[in-house]
């Protein structure tokens, strides 16, 4: 058979055009199932079968198409066939609609049921939990710290962690010869400035701006030129707690570091004071107390010597009272300072604090 041939029988030319449809639609019979259904189809992918359906409908049954062509052949036959031609012709045409109106319901339906579900709100599936955050381990023990303190009278100051000389050591009785200030311990910026080598420094910020009396603590950071190691870090946490007031003595020390150690670590802590040496106390003394672990009979954590060293204090030097513009004639006060991380890193039985400031979510999260 020629083309030619083809062109001239009408009957032959829907029949072409009938084959060209069944092997063109063949791919979307198969696309949806016997039943009619979509499965395992993505939305992505019915959507461009749908477009493909629709060019699909304009090539065969639109204007241009075979089926139009044969329509208007229809005329030309001659009359004795004209009835047969017409109706293989509306055959075709009927055919042609119903194959594709059948896989574009199934398309259709499915694009309905993937979007449904896709928007869809299952109140039965557990959900994502939001990740809650929590605080760093050093942030849960400075807020009970504070809670302490606070429920004894304190206040809580805010200090800043870049200082003149004058308030990191002249005013806390720390001579120009003092190691202290050799740069090798202390972080120098420019013009004078240092960042703070520990608390203290906001007791006299706070006897400057409120005088005497006065009870407050002042956690936060302080920077010594440490290389880091399991116990040092260059910068690290402390709490220093300053009371001032008439006929202040070293009994008033020793009451208030042994509560707060007590409502700490338990109504069994014992705290003791070794004397020692710091330039704005006098007279001074480490406080230790008695190992919350084991109660005093020795274990890994207290270096089996039942007691933890924890911090120093002492009775504020006239010096600095003086330097703070609070006249030592008529008040007296005790101060104290202990490491936060150091008391963390007991607390947690952690060996090495430097694992507190890595920012390691994994290790963070354990503590709470
Ligand atoms: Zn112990």
């Amino acid at each position: 058979m020629t083309d030619g041939q083809k062109n001239e029988d009408p009957k032959l030319q829907v029949e072409a055009a009938r084959k060209a449809f069944e092997q063109e639609f063949e791919r979307f019979a198969n696309f949806a199932d016997n039943s009619g259904s979509l499965s395992n189809v993505d939305l992505a992918r019915a959507e461009a079968e749908q477009r493909a359906l629709a060019e699909l409908r304009t090539r065969h049954l639109g204007k241009k198409s075979a089926l139009a062509a044969s329509k208007k052949m229809i005329g030309r036959v001659p009359a004795e066939e004209r009835a047969a031609f017409g109706q293989l012709v509306q055959q075709h045409e009927a055919e042609i609609t119903e194959n594709i109106e059948q896989v574009d319901a199934a398309i259709k339906r499915h694009l309905e049921s993937a979007r449904t579900t896709r928007e869809a709100l299952d109140v039965t599936l557990p959900g994502r939990r939001p990740r809650r955050g929590h605080r760093h381990p050093i942030t849960v023990v400075r807020e009970r710290i504070e809670d302490i303190f606070v429920s004894l009278g304190y206040a809580i100051e805010d200090g800043r962690e870049i200082e003149t000389d004058f308030y990191n050591f002249d005013a806390l009785n720390i001579p120009d010869n003092h190691p202290a200030r050799a740069p090798q311990d202390t972080f120098y910026t420019t013009e004078g400035f240092a960042l703070r080598s520990q608390t203290s420094t906001v007791q006299i910020h706070a006897m400057q701006s409120r005088g005497a009396p006065l009870r407050m603590i002042a956690p936060g950071r302080v920077f010594r030129r440490d290389t880091p190691d399991p116990t040092h870090n260059p910068m690290f946490f402390q709490v220093e707690g300053l009371c001032v007031d008439r006929g202040i003595n070293m009994a008033h020390l020793k009451g208030t570091v042994g509560e707060f150690l007590r409502r700490m670590f338990g109504e069994q802590t014992v705290t003791r004071f070794r004397p020692s040496y710091f330039p704005f106390t006098e007279p001074s003394a480490e406080f230790d107390f008695s190992c919350f672990k084991c109660g005093g009979t020795g274990c890994r954590i207290c270096k089996n010597s039942g007691w933890i060293e924890l911090g120093g204090s002492g009775m504020v030097h006239p010096n600095v009272l003086r330097s703070a513009g609070v006249d030592p004639e008529e008040f007296s006060g005790f101060a104290f300072g202990l490491g936060i991380d150091r008391m963390v890193a007991l607390m947690y039985g952690l060996d090495d604090i430097r694992l507190l400031f890595e920012n390691d979510v994994r290790f963070l999260e354990q503590f709470d």
